[in-house]
């Protein structure tokens, strides 16, 4: 059976102190050794999240990184510089990067392979926006993305990898997904991985929801055969996060 793994995003907010005093206040709300338990913070808070977590279950991962080893990338973190700061997981792709920063499934892709060069988890975003689910084309889009963003991964890659099926139309909005669509578009995701690989990496890789996931929604969509936990955002800075990541 996989394990569960429960993700907060916490987008652009909180300062290094913030983020140290939310990391001891959460701490003992998501003490879970069943579930992996990882807080995505922004880059400047790694370093102190990473020592708030200390002997703690919390991981801490990032929100974004580059792909290239380093150089002349004003401005970028290179995946070197996070395993060094001791980050385990890495949000790529991101809705809100491919919209704002110009992300592409082919530059996504690119992080992808070099992600897993240095030993990070990636978590890969993908999802679709409201035009495309009323257009029907939404299962299209999807595939699509994971097929472009696993292009070159190795079966063994793509077991340990995590995919966060994030609908756009449902981030940040409090209009969480239906449990049924959320379970659709996952299945439908892992039946992806089994063609590009095989039914065994599609049985291994772990594949999440993300879009106003509360305390209150998370034990229903967690149930769902298909989906092995959540991306949170907004309520990943609250303790009703413990929740989350406590749901039956
Ligand atoms: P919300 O949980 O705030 O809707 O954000 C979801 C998200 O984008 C997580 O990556």
């Amino acid at each position: 059976a996989r394990r569960k793994i429960v993700a907060g995003n916490w987008k652009m907010n909180k300062t290094p102190s913030e983020a140290v005093a939310l990391i001891n206040e959460l701490k003992p709300l998501v003490a879970n050794d069943d579930v992996d338990v990882v807080f995505c913070v922004p880059a400047i808070d790694i370093i102190p999240a990473v020592e708030a977590a200390e002997g703690s279950n919390i991981c801490i991962g990032a929100e974004n990184m580059h792909f290239e080893e380093s150089g002349a990338y004003t401005g970028e973190i290179s995946p070197a510089m996070l395993t060094d700061a001791g980050v385990k997981y890495v949000v790529l792709g991101h809705s809100e990067r491919r919209e704002y920063f110009a992300e592409t499934s082919e530059s996504v892709n690119k992080k992808m392979l070099k992600a897993f060069e240095h030993g990070l988890i990636p978590i890969m975003c993908c999802g679709e926006t409201l035009e495309q689910r009323e257009q029907g084309v939404t299962m299209d889009f999807v595939r699509q993305q994971v097929k472009v963003g696993f292009l070159g991964l190795t079966a063994e890659q793509a077991q340990t990898a995590v995919i966060a099926y994030e609908p756009i139309w449902a981030i940040g909005t409090g209009e969480v997904a239906t449990t049924e669509q959320a379970e659709e578009v996952c299945s439908g995701i892992r039946a992806c991985i089994a063609e590009i690989y095989d039914e065994a990496t599609a049985e291994a890789i772990r594949i999440q929801y993300g879009g106003s996931v509360s305390g209150e929604s998370a034990p229903e969509l967690f149930a769902q055969p298909d989906i092995d936990g959540g991306l949170v955002g907004g309520a990943s800075l609250k303790p009703d996060f413990g929740k989350i990541v406590n749901c039956k």
